[in-house]
């Protein structure tokens, strides 16, 4: 057996692995390296098809007979032919492979400088962004339709430490010089049910309330997703900080055990 474990797998489940990364663009973030071709500077990528393909000629031989078979199963939508013997571009696969999925979206084939929303190794035009996500909402209409705060949108923070709730998944998009933060409705759904249970809307409410005191209090603000401190708000916040720690403490008294059921 050979002494590379990840040469030493069958075809089929490397193959399988491979496929992890059929649509994943992260490795169109080129750099340029110091040696240089025909005298201008080597473009280096390293989406995983290309490091994995440089580890050994027989794992080199897997991405490539895996890349054919992405080009021959997608041609309709992709219009490339697969590397035979009498072609005249010698373009290994894997490259042909990447280079497309780098510039076109991967839903209709047209080409497109946008990634899907949600998923933001893909890249994905905005109108089949629409159609293949069609249930997105606004930040706003998250937290005003089902009596939210930031701090139960993005966790983990000072009221859930630990994190209790499954992945919340948003993305980050220029509307016209406006950043807009967008979610899925049904997640933001499911997220309101397990914060307020089976609570009347004046609890839901009330609820809200308290929790927006917190978030006026912290010295943090949501950016990209996280919080972060806010350093130069010091004067604002002076004297604030026993305030926010009671705060804190009778919100979370009022939590269940497990931070998710709702007692
Ligand atoms: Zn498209």
């Amino acid at each position: 057996m050979s002494d590379n474990n990840l040469a030493a797998l069958p075809t089929e489940l490397l193959h399988n692995i491979l496929s992890y990364s059929i649509w994943n663009t992260a490795g169109e973030f080129r750099v340029y390296t110091a040696a240089t071709t025909g005298g201008r500077p080597k473009l280096w990528t390293n989406h995983t098809y290309y490091t994995v393909a440089a580890t050994s000629r027989h794992l080199r031989n897997i991405v490539e007979s895996f890349c054919q078979h992405l080009i021959i199963l997608h041609k309709s939508t992709t219009k490339l032919l697969p590397l035979t013997k009498k072609s005249k571009n010698r373009t290994p696969n894997r490259i042909r492979w990447v280079k497309w999925i780098a510039k076109h979206c991967v839903f209709c084939g047209k080409g497109s400088t946008c990634m899907a929303l949600m998923y933001n190794t893909i890249r994905c035009c905005r109108k089949c962004d629409k159609k293949e996500w069609p249930d997105k909402i606004t930040m706003t209409a998250a937290l005003n339709n089902y009596n939210l705060t930031k701090l139960d949108l993005f966790t983990p923070n000072v009221l859930y430490p630990e994190n209790p709730f499954p992945v919340l998944r948003f993305g980050i998009y220029d509307c016209m010089g406006v950043y807009t933060t967008m979610f899925m409705k049904d997640e933001v759904e499911e997220r309101a049910g397990l914060i307020h249970g089976k609570d009347s809307v004046e609890d839901q409410k009330a609820r809200r309330r308290r929790r927006t005191r917190i978030e006026c209090s912290m010295r943090m603000a949501v950016v990209g997703g996280r919080w972060v401190q806010i350093q130069s708000y010091d004067a604002q916040f002076r004297d604030k900080t026993d305030e926010l720690h009671t705060l804190i403490q009778q919100e979370r008294a009022g939590l269940p055990k497990s931070g998710i059921e709702h007692g």
